[in-house]
């Protein structure tokens, strides 16, 4: 038997906001991709250089600022593409650098990405497939990538340990949030860990047993 694992991830924090940029490699081909790189770019690059990964591609679960204002940086310093998310976010990745602004940091860069996601896309990394799953709410080109066997999610600002993704901001919608997580993440299974775009890492099941936005419980009270 072999001890490596077959897939192996580093999560940083990046940006004033400390958002979580995953690196997600292959173990055996080393292929790497980098989920949301939002910034502070430098270290992103030492986590892969650290490991001797091979980055191939950039995906985007939404055009939020911290999300992807590192992403056009990265992607020229690697000469590889960024991927996603839904063509909705187009008006969020075209104010990036005006959004830091308002927050008062002179950071990051709008994003034009190289392809658009649909619902039902796949996108891999070695020999790991993940499905793209469109989840409007906190925006509305909103995507999660999940892989059922590894077992593992990258869900954005969708849902968040004990938590959910805010839905004041323009085009956001708290129905669509409530609807994206119950009916498209949830049939994956509670065993499913997942990389919130903020905080501790949790999986589907803790979060419909434990989380007061929408758990089993609340949902079936909002029935
Ligand atoms: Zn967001
Ligand atoms: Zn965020």
């Amino acid at each position: 038997m072999n001890a490596i694992p077959p897939i192996q991830l580093a999560v940083v924090q990046v940006t004033p906001f400390q958002q979580n940029c995953s690196i997600l490699w292959d173990n055996y081909t080393k292929d790497a991709i980098i989920v949301d790189p939002g910034g502070d770019v430098e270290n992103i690059l030492k986590v892969l250089k650290d490991n001797a990964v091979k980055p191939k591609e950039i995906w985007i679960t939404h055009g939020h600022l911290d999300h992807a204002g590192g992403a056009m940086e990265l992607a020229r310093k690697l000469g590889i593409k960024i991927i996603g998310p839904h063509i909705d976010d187009k008006f969020w990745l075209d104010q990036i650098v005006s959004s830091w602004a308002r927050y008062g940091y002179n950071i990051g860069e709008d994003c034009t990405p190289d392809v658009w996601l649909n619902d039902g896309d796949k996108v891999s990394v070695g020999q790991f497939e993940f499905d793209v799953v469109h989840c409007p709410g906190h925006t509305p080109g909103h995507v999660a990538f999940i892989n059922k066997e590894l077992g593992l999610a990258f869900v954005g600002d969708l849902l968040f340990a004990g938590s959910i993704g805010r839905t004041d901001f323009p085009k956001g919608n708290h129905a669509d949030l409530l609807k994206s997580i119950t009916t498209k993440l949830w049939p994956y299974g509670n065993e499913i860990q997942f990389v919130p775009g903020h905080g501790p890492m949790s999986t589907f099941g803790n979060e419909r047993a434990n989380n007061p936005f929408v758990s089993d419980e609340v949902m079936k009270r909002q029935a």
